[in-house]
């Protein structure tokens, strides 16, 4: 099955001169969506990992079943505002425009083992707010991953510091 072929690809969305990645294609083929999963729970099965962290709304969709295959828990970043509880939050840099995103501040303990997990990697910048704030609370990265990388973007460089992994690459 070709992977990269579900998902669809739409110019100038959400602006003029991006080529957004559209997985909703890809997801409702059942097949597809459960290849997705375990092949990128594959990819980080010899990672240690207590949680899974990551941002609405496309990474829950990416985040939660990989977290459900290892057997960790599932810790959702919100936007701002969205979250019941105490939070802690960063201020951070999209690809398209200026956001703030929160964690629980009880979500992780001191040295728990942390995947943070995303839909796709372009600057970086998403998930390096994502990694930020689970530092802040003493959880440890073991891996960060995607379903689709855009390689040109050099994400990845941002990210030097950890094991980086991506199932599809454009
Ligand atoms: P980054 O922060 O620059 O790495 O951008 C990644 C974030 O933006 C992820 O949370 C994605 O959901 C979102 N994003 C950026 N470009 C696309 C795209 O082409 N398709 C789907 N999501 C995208």
């Amino acid at each position: 099955m070709d992977l990269k072929e579900k998902i669809r690809v739409i110019e100038d969305f959400p602006q003029k001169g991006i080529s957004f990645k559209d997985i909703t294609t890809l997801i409702k083929d059942g097949k597809a969506f459960r290849r997705v999963i375990k092949s990128m729970a594959d990819l980080v099965r010899h990672k240690e990992a207590d949680l899974v962290v990551a941002p609405e709304a496309r990474g829950f969709i990416i985040g939660a079943p990989i977290a459900y295959e290892l057997g960790a828990g599932f810790v959702p970043i919100r936007k701002n505002g969205k979250l019941p509880g105490e939070t802690i939050r960063v201020e951070y840099k999209l690809e398209y425009g200026i956001d703030i995103i929160e964690m629980h501040k009880d979500a992780i303990k001191p040295g728990q083992k942390v995947i943070v997990a995303d839909d796709l990697l372009a600057t970086g910048g998403t998930i390096f707010s994502t990694i930020e704030l689970v530092e802040r609370l003493g959880g440890e990265i073991s891996a960060a991953i995607f379903l689709i990388e855009l390689t040109d973007i050099n994400g990845r460089e941002n990210l030097s510091e950890y094991d980086v992994f991506s199932l599809i690459k454009y």
